[in-house]
């Protein structure tokens, strides 16, 4: 076990993949500024949609949701590997199906371990007094994953669904939560993809991060498998054209085939980015690699900025020459927006199909999940759930050993290594009830 919870460890093996990976230039940020962007901590497998590119397994909907002991041991691994500062994503399934007591704490014991919490859910059931609760109980971040690909019965394009995303916006307003939104991008909904952004930028008051996720073979969503045509660059395409930015910025939060990424300053409808001057980008990034950010995350990197020793008269001249050329391209929307700039991260996520891992970028890989047998990549994760869910876990429980498994729920002497039963028909989700639905004659 490593004893240093600096995270000075998880960062140095971050480095090291991605200069494997030949991706650690001078603009790489990750495994320079934090050791991991984010780890996702999966509370339960049970959803109350069904994502037609939904990542979970056939057998999610019969795991049994993990013991609280046992979470508390995973954020206790995560603080081990990669120190205060890094973000836990309270996910699932939808975390809100379980108690709301349970998430509270949670949030409460990473709050006490100094690291932020995101509750990432479809927010069906994250109404307004259950928000305040978790934001009470230390939570930082609500992700709202809101698209097309739920099938949300009554709204049948993105714009339709900008109804909900405002809705959602409300409840979560002035509790002190950023609010974040995640969209996945799919061949029925990249064409809106450019209005979706200017939604975006309309909301940037409350809205502190959009993430655009790729369409991946992988889980057991009913959709069909990547569009070949559908690549980052087509994508990036879209961002840009929607922000009216020349989207991606150069900084690195990861491999570049996992991860782009921009900093935008926003009034009324028009948007720049901080992150344009490529030499000053250079400089604040190699400065603030010598300062202890203690693994903070891309998100806070204004206030790292404003805590880093950049203040040698150059460098302010710089930041003021920079500052105003910002304001000169802001200027239509400074008048329309009366004055008011808001910042948004804008992130473009790109996972692996199951059976198309490429190993350089699992070594390199900044968004992990949580397990009993450390933090996995994300991808890798996916593409063998059952594998890890259905592992059984060990517990010390005075002095004794036992172990948990998620397919029986049960703590027993020795360990169980089967899957749960088949799913019935009601329990089933994705392809198998897709393919269950046609056998049976029924429309899907
Ligand atoms: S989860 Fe996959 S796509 Fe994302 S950073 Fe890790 S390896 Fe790359």
């Amino acid at each position: 076990m490593n004893a240093d919870c600096s995270g000075k460890h998880g960062r140095r093996q971050l480095r090291e993949g991605l200069k494997a990976a030949g991706q650690f230039d001078e603009f790489q940020v990750a495994g320079r500024l934090f050791p991991v962007a984010c780890v996702a901590l999966e509370i339960t497998q049970r959803c109350n949609l069904d994502c037609t590119l939904c990542y979970l397994s056939e057998n999610a909907e019969q795991a049994y949701d993990v013991p609280l002991v046992v979470l508390f041991q995973r954020i206790a691994m995560v603080h081990r590997r990669y120190g205060p500062g890094a973000t836990i994503q309270i996910t699932g399934g939808d975390p809100t199906l379980r108690k709301v007591e349970d998430i509270e704490a949670l949030c409460q014991e990473i709050r006490r371990l100094n690291m932020r919490s995101c509750l990432m859910t479809n927010g069906i059931r994250a109404n307004r007094p259950f928000l305040a609760r978790l934001a009470q109980a230390g939570l930082n971040d609500v992700a709202f994953h809101v698209d097309l690909t739920q099938e949300r019965v009554g709204f049948e394009s993105e714009s339709a669904l900008n109804a909900v995303r405002k809705d959602y916006i409300g409840r979560a307003r002035n509790l002190g939560l950023r609010i974040l939104f995640n969209t996945t991008v799919y061949p029925g909904n990249l064409a809106e993809v450019p209005a979706l952004c200017q939604f975006f930028r309309s909301q940037a008051r409350y809205v502190s991060l959009v993430s655009f996720q790729m369409q991946a073979d992988t889980g057991r969503g009913a959709a069909d498998k990547r569009d070949i045509a559908l690549t980052q660059d087509v994508l990036s395409d879209h961002i840009s054209a929607g922000f009216n930015v020349d989207f991606p910025s150069k900084m690195g939060i990861g491999h570049s085939e996992c991860s782009r990424y921009d900093h935008l300053a926003i009034s009324g409808d028009r948007a720049v980015s901080f992150l344009a001057n490529k030499a000053l980008l250079k400089r604040v990034i190699s400065t603030l690699e010598h300062v202890d950010t203690s693994g903070r995350v891309v998100a806070d990197l204004p206030d790292m900025i404003r805590k880093a020793p950049l203040c040698d008269p150059i460098m302010v001249l710089r930041f003021a020459t920079e500052l105003l050329k910002m304001i000169w391209r802001l200027r239509s929307g400074l008048w329309a927006g009366r004055g008011r700039v808001s910042r948004m991260s804008v992130v473009l996520h790109s996972l692996m199909d199951a059976k198309a891992l490429v190993t350089e970028r699992c070594e390199a890989c900044v968004f992990m999940v949580a397990t009993s047998t450390g933090p996995v990549s994300m991808c890798e994760f996916n593409a063998e759930r059952d594998a890890h869910l259905f592992k059984p876990v060990s517990l010390n429980a005075d002095g004794k050993e036992t172990w948990w498994s998620a397919a029986t729920g049960q703590m027993t002497d020795t360990p169980y290594y089967g899957l749960p039963p088949s799913p019935k028909f009601k329990q089933m989700k994705g392809r198998e009830r897709a393919a269950e639905m046609r056998r049976r004659g029924k429309p899907i």
